[in-house]
């Protein structure tokens, strides 16, 4: 595990055992820390170590400057929002690392930076074909990383519905920023109508059903073991980095049209196209966490006043205000809608109208599936690529000619 991942991981883990000490959880914060404590005797990981210092500094740097967000004292949205930014500010930090690490191998000189791993969570049909070979008794040791983070965001959509996709995705949060640009330039909101948006909310799911056919029939396990030690297995993350930085014509025809969908509607990108949201919200179905309002308090009902504010405040335009339950594969649990509701009983995220939880333990679940568990498969030793150094090294300078 390299030095900015291990910052970020141990910096989200203190973030996240903070929270149970603000929100009065003490007997949770000193289980977290002893964990903690107990990841690094046996890591013994000189890293690891550094990154936890490191990651105590930054918080207490953070709580100095904004108290009240370490706290978790603020609103819902600023929450969220907050966390979403210190995610997509890691993942940049990220990218440079592994172009620095990248270039220097294609210049045939010794890194300076090592590859972080994590990068591998971009490679979600090798993650894919990767668990199919475990299931089959065949561990990949080029690209672990993406059999792990495939797992965990499929168990976080098991757990809490889209939460990886209002709480975590960077793309999401690009695509929100793109959005806002679009509409301080052309104010419209410019909703397809109904009978069209059906049929383009179905696009995620052709793309997810090219996808699943790729890795369970288009790879017979028997496969599996000479595609991952192929050339193009071993520098797959080049080749998907390359994808992007050297697109084909029909692949920049694809990116500006993504670009249209992106500014055009919000979340559109997420609604139409993402097939990691189409699987989340087939396995949202399965969540016992919803979105739940109790028609005792709801103002509709309660005071025969008219209200809709929820509705008005979500992003995947649901009606939330007619419905006792929100059951749609589009809920990503962001909960925009349980923040704009002026009765606070009237409206939450979770088992049933009476047992909700709060924004920061569905922040939490989110930190512990995405930290905890990549801690644990490191300790596990299946983390970091097994990829010798002078191989990638060799196999970069032919990339352009390494297919299939
Ligand atoms: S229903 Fe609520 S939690 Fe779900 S997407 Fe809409 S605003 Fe977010
Ligand atoms: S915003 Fe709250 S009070 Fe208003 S309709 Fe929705 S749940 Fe009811």
């Amino acid at each position: 595990m390299t030095i900015t991942e291990s910052v970020t991981l141990m910096l989200a883990l203190l973030y996240g055992a903070s929270q149970l000490w603000w929100a009065g959880k003490r007997f949770g914060f000193i289980v977290a820390l002893l964990s903690i404590a107990a990841a690094l005797i046996i890591a013994s990981s000189f890293t690891l170590l550094i990154g936890t210092a490191c990651g105590a500094i930054l918080l207490a740097l953070l709580h100095w400057w904004q108290p009240a967000r370490v706290e978790g004292q603020v609103r819902i949205n600023q929450l969220r929002d907050g966390f979403q930014h210190l995610l997509l500010f890691a993942l940049l930090i990220v990218a440079v690392q592994y172009t620095i690490n990248t270039v220097m191998l294609k210049a045939g000189m010794t890194p300076w930076l090592a590859r972080p791993n994590v990068v591998d969570a971009f490679l979600p049909i090798a993650g894919g074909i990767e668990i199919k070979g475990i299931t089959a008794g065949i561990w990949d040791q080029n690209h672990p990383a993406a059999a792990v983070m495939l797992a965990i965001v499929l168990l976080t959509g098991l757990i809490c519905k889209r939460a990886f996709c209002g709480w975590a995705c960077p793309i999401g949060l690009l695509g929100e920023k793109l959005y806002q640009l679009r509409k301080r330039f052309i104010k419209e909101e410019l909703l397809p109508p109904r009978w069209l948006d059906w049929p383009l909310r179905m696009i995620k799911y052709l793309l997810l059903a090219a996808f699943l056919y790729l890795i369970m029939f288009g790879m017979p396990s028997m496969a599996i073991p000479s595609y991952i030690n192929s050339s193009y297995h071993q520098i797959a993350d080049v080749k998907m980095a390359l994808f992007f930085l050297q697109p084909s014509l029909i692949a920049l025809c694809c990116f500006a049209l993504i670009f249209i969908i992106i500014t055009w509607r919000r979340q559109g990108f997420c609604r139409y196209l993402c097939p990691y949201g189409a699987v989340l919200g087939l396995l949202s179905f399965l969540s016992p966490l919803k979105i739940r309002r109790n028609s005792e308090h709801c103002l509709i009902e309660a005071k025969g006043m008219k209200c809709d504010k929820c509705t008005r405040a979500c992003p995947a335009n649901i009606i939330v205000h007619t419905k006792a339950t929100v059951h749609s594969d589009e809920c990503q649990a962001c909960m925009r809608c349980v923040a704009a509701c002026p009765k606070k009983e009237a409206l939450g995220f979770g088992l049933s109208r009476t047992h909700t939880m709060s924004a920061r333990s569905v922040m939490l679940i989110v930190v512990a599936a995405l930290f905890v568990l990549p801690l644990v498969s490191y300790l596990a030793g299946y983390w970091d690529s097994q990829t010798p150094e002078l191989i990638r090294m060799q196999l970069l300078q032919m990339a352009d000619r390494i297919g299939h």
